[in-house]
């Protein structure tokens, strides 16, 4: 056989050199499904070309943040305008205010907040700053939700962590550790315990309030409001970390979506428009503890840059413009897509459980149901790789691990949905027959 080399091959065999598995992040290396990841050379709307030019329908979106499509018209004109007036000053500029107004708009609970550029950073910050607000020690994180990587979050951790069956990382001293309870999700009475069990010392729970990272969970009734209820009952914060859900699942996040007032919330992704944005946010009193006002100590050189910024404003200011109308169609889109490929593997006898929560699913190779970790660790990770591997040969780019949420984007068009579940039907006939 004739060794020809694709040009992504090529573009892959120089980055292993450069970068640790060739990549910049863990998950982006395919080593869960298999198969040769495209270099990608454009996006526009729902698609992606690679430097082969093959085109893709694109259900990651660089995992969020493309809600409105790639190279969103809009999008692409405000960073034009911006970078024309200099990439970054750091200084304060009126987009970071302005951003911030389409933020609290959207998110009542969130009463100040400070810009980021990386969800990562928003959450090691509100988990910092919840601590010095509670003088406590101890939090609280659920199995499988993934909150970035800073030391004390990377604890029974989602997203890679999960993907490569990572229990915890190294380099992560015991003693940091010891600090973050991994309780399973969508368990309460796990919740009750480790308040009694740590009287005083837990400084808050962060969580996914419909969890992502280890594929789509959503929360079972009632028990966002129970940790609502459990945290100010023991003077701790609650922390809603939707770096995912944010604009995702309702403009308003998961929790416009659930009715749940959190003390803290972290975003990122979406409130970037696909530039390095992080924001965190909540009550005065809190966030007044920052520095220059308060004790706690959080800086970025790049913190509010005018380019993200106005990617931001671009992006959020559409959705607040078009809200019921975007929506509305992200939730046909997603549940025509989610519920044709479910009931095209129930046609072909592959156990299948598909978890949706708007334009946010997980179609988990497991009879099921899925309600926390535990339970998506059942999936079929071979039989899910085989999926990938198929649906990318049909031109179809799934997130590359049984443990990602999908997304659709206001760019995704009927055809596209039917060719995606037309391939799924394909690729789980062929799969029936080899099983
Ligand atoms: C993506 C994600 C993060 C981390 O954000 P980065 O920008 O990758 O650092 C944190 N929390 C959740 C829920 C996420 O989905």
């Amino acid at each position: 056989m004739a060794l020809t080399l694709t040009r992504s091959g090529a573009l892959r065999l120089r980055a292993e050199k450069l970068f640790p598995g060739g990549v910049n992040s863990p998950v982006r290396a395919f080593r869960a499904v298999g198969g040769e990841p495209p270099f990608v050379v454009r996006g526009e709307g729902a698609y992606l070309w690679d430097a082969d030019g093959n085109r893709y329908i694109d259900y990651f979106g660089s995992w969020g943040p493309m809600i409105l499509g790639h190279a969103f018209p809009p999008v692409v004109e405000a960073i034009k305008k911006a970078a024309a007036n200099s990439a970054s000053f750091g200084a304060s500029t009126q987009a970071e205010g302005d951003l911030a107004e389409l933020v609290t708009g959207a998110y009542p609970s969130i009463e100040k907040l400070r810009f980021v550029s990386s969800g990562t950073e928003a959450t090691m910050s509100a988990v910092r700053l919840a601590r010095a607000f509670t003088n406590r020690k101890y939090i609280v994180k659920f199995e499988g939700c993934y909150h970035g990587h800073a030391d004390g979050l990377l604890v029974k951790a989602g997203s890679g962590v999960a993907t490569f069956g990572i229990p915890g990382s190294a380099g992560v001293p015991e003693e940091v550790a010891h600090f973050t309870l991994a309780l399973p999700f969508n368990d309460i009475v796990a919740v009750e315990a480790a308040f009694e069990n740590h009287p005083g010392q837990i400084a808050c729970i962060i969580v996914e309030p419909i969890v992502g990272n280890a594929g789509c969970i959503p929360p079972a009734p009632s028990y966002l409001q129970a940790l609502r209820t459990l945290t100010a009952q023991h003077g701790a914060l609650l922390i809603f970390d939707e770096v995912m859900t944010g604009f995702r699942v309702a403009f308003g996040g998961a929790q416009e979506l659930y009715g749940i007032r959190p003390d803290l919330t972290t975003l990122g992704k979406i409130v970037g428009g696909g530039l390095p944005v992080g924001a965190f946010g909540g009550r005065a009193e809190i966030m007044d503890q920052l520095a220059p006002l308060g004790p706690v100590y959080q800086a970025g050189t790049l913190s509010g840059n005018p380019l993200a910024m106005a990617a931001g404003i671009a992006t959020v200011g559409y959705l607040r413009d078009h809200r019921a109308e975007v929506y509305a169609k992200l939730e046909k889109l997603s549940a025509t897509v989610a519920d044709g490929v479910a009931s095209a593997a129930a046609s072909a006898g592959i156990p299948l459980t598909t978890n949706r929560v708007g334009a946010m699913w997980t179609w988990f190779f497991t009879a099921g149901p899925v309600t926390n970790y535990e339970q998506a660790a059942q999936s079929d990770t071979k039989r899910f790789a085989a999926f990938h591997r198929a649906m990318l040969n049909a031109g179809v780019w799934l997130p590359p691990s049984q443990f990602e949420a999908a997304f659709t984007s206001t760019a995704h068009t009927d055809a596209d949905i039917q060719q995606t579940v037309d391939a799924a039907r394909q690729a789980f006939a062929a799969m029936s027959k080899e099983s």
